[in-house]
């Protein structure tokens, strides 16, 4: 077990050492399904297409 600080909450979380973690920093599980959760939400408000 080891710490990284999440670069977008700025907690601090243990995390597994065989865990890769990206250049740009670590994301934490909270913000990975929170962005993820945004991503979803942006794609459901795009207009659906409509069968003519
Ligand atoms: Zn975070």
């Amino acid at each position: 077990m080891r710490v990284k600080k999440c670069v977008y909450c700025r907690q601090v979380w243990g995390i597994s050492i065989h865990q890769c973690i990206p250049r740009s920093g670590y994301e934490c599980p909270r913000c990975t399904g929170k962005r993820k959760r945004a991503q979803l939400s942006a794609n459901q408000q795009r207009p659906k297409a409509k069968l003519i």
